[in-house]
């Protein structure tokens, strides 16, 4: 008979050589449970997925109530549905005019690739500006427009007319011209280890975007749904993007992403050609009803109004000089240690500690920590003092 680890390697594709193997059993709130009954405290949950914590108990009241009504009964698009219909209208009260029409995909960057065919149909033009270390995930389009050069180059060719320019220098703005149909960005770099870009090149990235008349596109995957310490990152800068991306924390757990753009603009994914962007899943009522509690509860007193002092606690508390750097906002943290090595010590030990945090995807001498936004004071406090021995012996 084969056991739980010979049918994952053997039956499951891997995506590295060493995947971590945690054995899952079940996870409520802050932790997660393995088979052999030991608990962990997740600081990453699921990347910035289980914003509100695992199996929230609105969460789930809300996915098992839909799912005795109905799951699928029609591709995105064609029937009225409840949970998808009061989904689109909670998100976009949240989001400034213009961003007032939703359009419900299936992952991050299933929201990027329809964000950058909006913004081709919109503009006439094929070319877009992106941002070095940027990642906004890894179907073709999206892979195009990420900004790691090492996990591109085995998939060449790839989308043409893409340039790359750095966060903060105004004069590369000069790149974005008359043929540009997008800029994407994600208003704070996740995967490359939460960069911040500064308030003046936000504006002026704005102001250039304008005057070239092609479309700013926010990938929020990451940074959205009160992870930063507001609903949306760009909300920090007083900017507001022609197209926002969404997924991760989005669906409280179940796979839902979503991009947002001007009525207008949204209208010309119906003709010319007919069906311009269509899913079959993308806007799966389950899944939306999951969406819908789970925005409910971030907006709720005491969650979004806690992120950032929660955040802070972190900063507080995780003063060692081992640690080099942390940069952060809100519930986003990476941690810059010495060296690739000593992160990925830290993040064995930490586990055999019983606490999870990550590598980010395109900075090695950093770790991440993004817990559920319902982490109380008192587990942070413990998981502090556990990362702190993690340190001692890193
Ligand atoms: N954009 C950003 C900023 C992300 O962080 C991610 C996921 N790490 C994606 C896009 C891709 O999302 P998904 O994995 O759901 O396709």
């Amino acid at each position: 008979m084969m056991d739980d680890k010979a049918i994952f390697t053997r039956h499951l594709a891997p995506t590295s050589l060493q995947p971590v193997l945690l054995n899952i059993d079940s996870a409520e709130g802050v932790y997660v449970f393995d088979k052999d009954g030991k608990k962990y405290i997740d600081l990453i949950a699921g990347i910035g997925v289980a914003a509100v914590g695992h199996c929230h108990p609105l969460v789930l009241e809300a996915i098992e109530a839909q799912l005795h009504k109905h799951a699928h009964v029609m591709v995105y698009g064609e029937y009225i549905q409840q949970p998808v219909n009061e989904l689109a209208k909670t998100l976009t009260d949240l989001l400034p005019h213009p961003l007032e029409t939703a359009y419900f995909v299936n992952s991050g960057t299933e929201a990027n690739e329809a964000a950058l065919k909006l913004a081709k149909r919109a503009t006439g033009r094929a070319n877009f500006v992106s941002f070095y270390k940027s990642y906004h995930g890894n179907t073709h389009g999206s892979l195009s427009v990420s900004g790691n050069e090492a996990k591109k180059i085995a998939f060449r060719p790839l989308l043409p007319g893409v340039k790359f320019i750095p966060f903060n220098d105004i004069t590369a703005l000069e790149v974005i011209d008359n043929k540009t149909a997008a800029v994407i960005m994600e208003p704070i770099q996740g995967d490359a280890g939460v960069i911040i870009p500064s308030q003046d090149f936000m504006v002026a990235l704005r102001k250039r975007c304008t005057d070239m008349g092609c479309m700013l596109i926010f990938d929020e995957v990451q940074t959205g749904m009160g992870r930063t310490g507001k609903m949306f990152a760009f909300e920090h800068f007083g900017i507001v993007p022609d197209i926002i991306t969404l997924a991760k924390g989005l669906g409280g757990g179940l796979p839902i992403g979503a991009f947002v753009a001007s009525y207008e603009h949204m209208q010309l994914l119906a003709a010319n050609p007919m069906l311009g962007h269509i899913t079959t899943f993308g806007g799966n009522p389950v899944c939306c009803a999951s969406a819908l509690a789970t925005t409910h509860v971030i907006s709720s007193k005491g969650v979004l109004d806690q992120v950032d002092s929660k955040g802070a606690l972190f900063e507080q508390l995780l003063k060692h000089r081992k640690i080099k750097e942390i940069r952060r906002k809100g519930l986003m943290l990476a941690i810059e240690l010495e060296d690739e090595e000593q992160v990925n010590r830290a993040i064995q030990l930490a586990l055999a500690k019983g606490i999870i945090i990550y590598w980010f995807l395109s900075t090695r001498s950093s770790f991440r920590i993004s817990p559920p936004l319902t982490i109380t004071t008192n587990e942070i406090k413990t998981s502090c003092k556990t990362l702190l021995q993690v340190l001692n012996e890193c």
